[in-house]
């Protein structure tokens, strides 16, 4: 079993209990080598983003480096767990809020950088605490003289799982999906209208890359440790530990660290101290964004080449559980609903699409629809990513049609009224995991699909 390095055992909130606890030293070690070298040794240790899309930090990194003619370079770090069923960004505040500081300012030392924002969702009031008081303690130490961490607050939207959108936010705006790309053309570099009424792009681009706050803790411990211990942990695809949050029908809801490459099924056994009701489970999600993982697929290693091998996807690797009692059709129905509310609506197949596949799977759950409704999902979904801006339909189409493949006997039995009718339930987000159990919010129910929040539970669909 490989050591942990991004939870460590008891929470280190103050600067004398981390360094107490030998967990510093990626700063130090990020002062000594020119930029270039460390963004060579981020690239040669194989780390992969722990976001959506798991590429190649040091690549990327290199890259946006290597650009000229530029203005300021920036780094983002995220901290939004806004896929559902995540809770790994709070996990990782909670207990090593230094290591993210130090992770950083040593990943802005390797991007030549002194501009950094941490972005924190706002309804994280006990994260931020922690963090602003960190982020006090560690300019008080001096960590902050060449980079400065701006903290700058999100709201509860899944957008924030695209970077562009990110970016929209740091700027003050909705999070809604820019066309310029983050790593090209960067922060502050939206068009701006002259006085001859001619929109214009800045003079120079502000490359930005954006990271999650567990990327950059990797970052850190990589930098201090070297990349042949890194690379000693996990596969050599996907080397290292990540972190998963295991809800659902499980012993122990939680967050846990674990090394890459071990069998899907023990990493969730292990992390959930044992299935419920029996072992194996019905199927596997991990958030909404990966195709559903069924009973027989469970042994595949968690890598991403070992879930891509089976169809599916880490994401970010918040997954939940379902028992042999779930009924696969109310779960379509919850995320469909979500994905419909979240979708912001600059793209008319996403938003109606997903509202009209809300509906059918509506009728579905409430036992008034029959096979057409059935028919109808699966010529709309295709459809709903048509001119999308982002990829959020496409994970849509993909959640939503590999659970209505993988059970037919929940959608014949939907499509031929054979359950009771059911009330539709609301995909919400983790408030909080207290002694093994999640506890759920209650902001979703309320959200409109126009983003408005209404005082009483939204009925998103008339059946
Ligand atoms: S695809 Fe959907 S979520 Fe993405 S920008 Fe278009 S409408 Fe918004």
């Amino acid at each position: 079993m490989a050591p942990s390095y991004l939870l460590p055992e008891e929470p280190c909130r103050s600067l004398s209990e981390f360094l107490g606890a030998g967990l510093d030293g990626a700063i130090a070690a990020a002062s000594k080598p020119s930029p270039l070298q460390l963004r060579q040794t981020i690239e040669q240790s194989g780390l992969r983003g722990r976001d959506h899309a798991a590429a190649s930090v040091g690549k990327k990194w290199l890259t946006v480096a290597k650009a000229a003619d530029v203005g300021t370079r920036f780094l983002v770090a995220t901290a939004t767990d806004s896929e559902p069923g995540s809770f790994v960004d709070r996990a990782l505040i909670r207990m090593n809020p230094f290591a993210i500081i130090e992770g950083i300012v040593a990943a802005a030392l390797a991007l030549e950088t002194s501009e950094a924002f941490l972005v924190v969702r706002r309804s994280f009031e006990r994260e931020y605490e922690i963090m602003t008081n960190a982020l006090a303690e560690a300019e008080t130490a001096g960590w902050l003289e060449r980079v400065s961490i701006k903290c700058v607050r999100a709201g509860d939207h899944y957008l924030l799982t695209d970077e562009r959108a990110v970016l929209e936010v740091i700027e003050g705006r909705l999070p809604l999906p820019r066309r310029l790309s983050p790593d090209v053309d960067g922060l502050f570099c939206n068009a701006e209208r002259g006085g001859d009424g001619l929109d214009r792009l800045p003079d120079f681009p502000n490359p930005t890359v954006v990271e999650s706050i567990e990327t950059l803790v990797n970052v850190g411990a990589i930098l201090t440790n070297g990349t042949r211990w890194f690379r000693a942990m996990g596969t050599a695809v996907s080397p290292g530990n990540l972190l998963c949050t295991i809800t659902g029908d499980v012993n122990a809801h939680g967050v846990i660290e674990t090394e890459l490459g071990r069998r899907l099924y023990d990493v969730i056994e292990e992390g959930g101290e044992g299935y419920l009701p029996t072992s194996p489970p019905k199927a596997v999600l991990s958030g909404v964004s990966s195709a559903v993982l069924t009973r027989s697929r469970l042994s595949a290693p968690l890598s991403w080449e070992g879930l891509a091998a089976v169809g599916a996807d880490i994401g970010r690797a918040a997954f939940t559980v379902y028992g042999e009692d779930a009924n696969m059709i109310d779960v379509a129905h919850q995320i469909a609903a979500f994905f419909y509310v979240e979708s912001c609506g600059l793209c008319p197949a996403c938003k109606f699409g997903s509202g009209e596949v809300t509906g059918y799977l509506a009728r579905l759950v409430a036992a008034v629809g029959e096979q057409r409704d059935v028919e109808a999902i699966n010529r709309r979904l295709p459809l709903i990513s048509t001119g999308s801006r982002c990829d959020i339909p496409a994970r849509h189409h993909e959640v939503v049609g590999s659970i209505v493949r993988a059970f037919p006997g929940d959608v014949s039995d939907a499509a031929f009224r054979r359950n009771e009718p059911g009330t539709p339930l609301v995909l919400e987000h983790i408030r909080e995991i207290v002694a093994g159990v999640a506890l759920y919010g209650t902001e979703q129910s309320h959200k409109r699909p126009d983003w408005s929040v209404a005082d009483e539970p939204v009925h998103l669909t008339r059946i």
